[in-house]
């Protein structure tokens, strides 16, 4: 089976064969030579630990910290005599306030959820393992994998699932990561670009850990950070800045695209227009930046102080007040929240900070909403708070910090086994699967699909999109699109919901049952006001008393509220959960995740334990905290053109009334990719070097093409090129003289064409 995906990719690609041959000569060469064994991490350890907390006038003690603050548990120290040194600068700080520095008035209404996750710049839900190859394709799996990642950071899963895997196995994995904002894609590029060059100039992992770290999370950047993309990564910049030639897709929807070589992480961006020329904004500020005179930007005039009101501003729009952070979290927690939200700052508590050259342009180049929110969650809670070893306890963002080296150094060991091939891109939604065709590849089939939350904003558009770019489990019988969802039971409009979520916050101020009351008493109020007082048990209320069944099957079969299938069957009593839908199959059973992730469960029916307690207290500290049920789907039928068009017509009803049927088509590309193409190919045609050259000119250098391999891709045979060149000329002189309605047979016949040759290959 692995032989036949990989084999079946080769035709397809031509950007990825170039990387990829090198890729195949390794690995031929590896089968006899042992990899070289991982520097263990447990050596080193002292880099991921917590520094003594103790501030010199020299500066801060650099050594490992082993004794904490018994107060506050917030910082640690190296030895007593440093404890003693910097008790009177800690006074300052310890312990931290126990009371919010004011109250403000109860209100009537009573939020749906206690937590407030609406509004959340950073992706609001745990990196994740969306290969578990233990439980598919094997612990010793060596073959092709292409995952696609659509979620609001998807690369912190890459990293994740590279982590996760079994020592044993070596996949080859392709892996395409769509990142719909800017900040987010800025962040994902400039940390490949980190990790790229990292491993080209053979730097410390750690050290290029720290980097990334910081592009990640840091307001302001280090010195030392600085300094690297000035010494290292401007080259890299150019294709953006100007310098080096990259290539341009033409069509209604232009897109630039730039190939990165590398053994060990090659990138291949492609980019809408205006993301190209936002990301060069972002690029230019990471070197050139002035911080005094942004009007290059377009903005007002501004300046450091400015940037520093915007977060106060950001804080009382989009941040949970404090006196509900109070209410939930300890007040060691509640200082640490405070102290991000102020610096920005990703670090232990008791760090001062590097001397600071810059601002980090994801936080004001377009000036996102709701960064302010707390970052906890993109990682999972229990492996943050276990974070061990760590003496200061509750520093909560200083483990943040040491988990994420840690994983990123781990991430860069494992890639040195065997590399990977990332394309990035920045489409979103409708256009996700027309963009991969015209950025990278036209044959686009996913062995892992991550659908980010889609679903949960809108669950047919999540369908339509993922559906024509999932692999048949005929070919591969792991191939998975993993849907988390958690919003769709609390949005939704279903009155049985409605019910369910009215009732809960009477029992807000009645008793429940003895446990629960026990752990989170009733409020007593007699007007059901809602004031902080409520936040502890209207959180119990949610963990322990939801149905949170209606949210799993029973909910889901519920034809009313999943049942797109009608309008082709007009079977009103059963859903898509039991039809399917557009080729894809709900699987009963998960196979890659577990079907609730963080589902806290009382241990033995209602009663509820200590240990239930202590899970719901340190649930209650995290920024994001609703179950996460995942939901499994394979593809059992291929989608035709007929079918998809069918639901064309449906398409107003669910969000897209701006688009004609046209642009849709131009926008799926699975579709119309033949034509897609044709404006390209008439300008472009392919390199040996794997991207597109203008026609009859190769401008751009091949110097990282590996001399020693002789093992490029057979190209395509002149026959099957003249072939190619022949109907796809054809067609497009037939499509530009009918037009429109006959448009939908010819497609037919082109992948009737498809097919046959694709038969005649194998
Ligand atoms: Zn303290
Ligand atoms: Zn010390
Ligand atoms: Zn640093
Ligand atoms: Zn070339």
């Amino acid at each position: 089976m692995t032989g036949h995906i990989a084999e079946e990719e080769e035709g397809g690609s031509s950007a990825a064969a170039t990387v990829e041959s090198p890729q195949r000569a390794q690995e031929e060469e590896h089968t006899e030579q042992q990899y070289v064994p991982e520097i263990p991490i447990e050596a080193q350890r002292a880099n991921f630990g917590l520094l003594c907390a103790a501030h010199n006038p020299e500066g801060q003690c650099v050594n490992p910290a082993v004794i904490p603050c018994q107060i506050c548990q917030l910082v640690a120290y190296c030895t007593e005599e440093c404890m003693r040194k910097d008790a009177e600068r800690h006074s300052g700080e310890c312990p931290p306030p126990t009371e919010p520095p004011s109250r403000s008035e109860p209100t009537s209404e009573i939020p749906d959820d206690p937590v407030q996750d609406e509004g959340f710049f950073w992706a609001n839900y745990a990196a994740t393992d969306v290969l578990n190859l233990a439980a598919n394709e094997g612990i010793e799996f060596d073959g092709f994998l292409r995952i696609l990642l659509s979620g609001t950071f998807g690369l912190r899963h890459l990293i994740y699932s590279i982590v996760a895997m079994p020592e044993t196995a070596c996949p080859y994995l392709e892996v395409a990561i769509s990142e719909l904002e800017v900040p987010h894609l800025y962040r994902t590029f400039l940390s490949l670009l980190i990790l790229r060059k990292g491993e080209e100039i053979n730097m410390d992992p750690y050290e290029v850990a720290d980097l990334v770290t910081h592009v990640w999370y840091s307001f302001k950047w280090p010195h030392h950070v600085v300094a690297f993309f000035k010494n290292h990564l401007a080259a890299d910049f150019e294709p953006f800045t100007g310098g080096r030639e990259s290539h341009v897709s033409l069509g209604i929807d232009p897109i630039i695209k730039f190939l990165y070589p590398s053994d060990t992480l090659a990138l291949c961006v492609g980019f809408s227009l205006l993301a190209w020329r936002a990301m060069k904004i972002f690029l230019d500020d990471t070197i050139n930046q002035k911080p005094m005179n942004l009007e290059s930007m377009n903005q007002e005039s501004t300046n450091q102080e400015s940037i520093l009101r915007d977060r106060e501003k950001d804080v009382e729009a989009y941040g949970e007040p404090l006196e509900n952070a109070f209410a939930r979290m300890s007040p060691s927690r509640v200082a640490g929240l405070v102290k991000w939200r102020q610096t920005g700052l990703m670090l232990a508590y008791g760090d001062s900070g590097l001397p600071h050259a810059q601002l980090n342009p994801m936080f004001y180049c377009s000036r996102p909403e709701s960064f302010t929110c707390e970052p906890l969650s993109e990682w999972p809670m229990n492996e943050i708070l276990d974070y061990t070893p760590y003496a200061a306890e509750a520093d909560v963002y200083g483990k943040m910090v040491a988990y994420v080296r840690e994983m990123l150094v781990k991430f860069q060991l494992r890639l040195k086994r065997r590399g990977i091939f990332v394309k990035l891109t920045n489409a979103g939604t409708v256009k996700l699967s027309g963009h991969l065709t015209k950025c990278f590849d036209r044959e686009q089939k996913f062995d892992r699909i991550e659908a980010g939350h889609l679903f949960d904003t809108n669950a047919p558009l999540c369908f339509l999109t993922f559906s024509p770019l999932l692999r048949h489990h005929e070919e591969n019988p792991f191939a998975t699109l993993l849907i988390m969802t958690r919003g769709t039971f609390t949005r939704s409009d279903n009155p049985r919901t409605r019910e369910i979520i009215a009732d809960e916050k009477v029992k807000l101020f009645q008793p429940v049952s003895q446990s629960l009351d026990s752990i989170a008493p009733p409020v007593q109020t007699t007007d059901n006001k809602y004031s902080a007082a409520c936040v502890h048990r209207h959180f119990a209320l949610q963990v322990f008393d939801r149905e949170w069944d209606m949210f799993s099957d029973r909910w889901l079969a519920d034809p009313n509220y999943f049942n797109y299938e009608v309008m082709q069957t007009e079977d009103t009593k059963r859903g898509i959960f039991q039809t399917g839908w557009l080729g894809l199959q709900f699987k009963r059973k998960n196979t890659v995740k577990p079907r609730w992730q963080n589902r806290l469960m009382p241990r033995t029916g209602k009663i509820l334990t200590e240990e239930d307690a202590s899970n719901l207290r340190r649930w209650m500290s995290w920024s994001t905290t609703r179950p996460e049920r995942w939901l499994e789907w394979k593809k059992v039928k291929d989608i035709s053109w007929d079918m998809w068009s069918e639901y064309c017509d449906y398409l107003p009803i669910i969000g897209t009334r701006d688009y004609t049927v046209m642009e849709l088509e131009n926008m799926y590309g699975f579709l119309a990719r033949e034509t897609e193409f044709l404006d390209i190919e008439e300008e472009y045609e392919n390199c040996a070097c794997g991207s597109k050259k203008r026609r009859n000119k190769c401008e751009h250098e091949h110097k990282q093409e590996p001399a020693t391999s002789t093992e490029q891709e057979p190209a395509m045979t002149n026959e099957e090129e003249a072939e190619s060149d022949g109907w796809m000329q054809m067609d497009s002189a037939e499509d530009s003289a009918a037009g429109g309605a006959n448009g939908k047979s010819k497609q037919k016949k082109k992948k009737k064409k498809k097919q046959k040759k694709k038969a005649g290959k194998k």
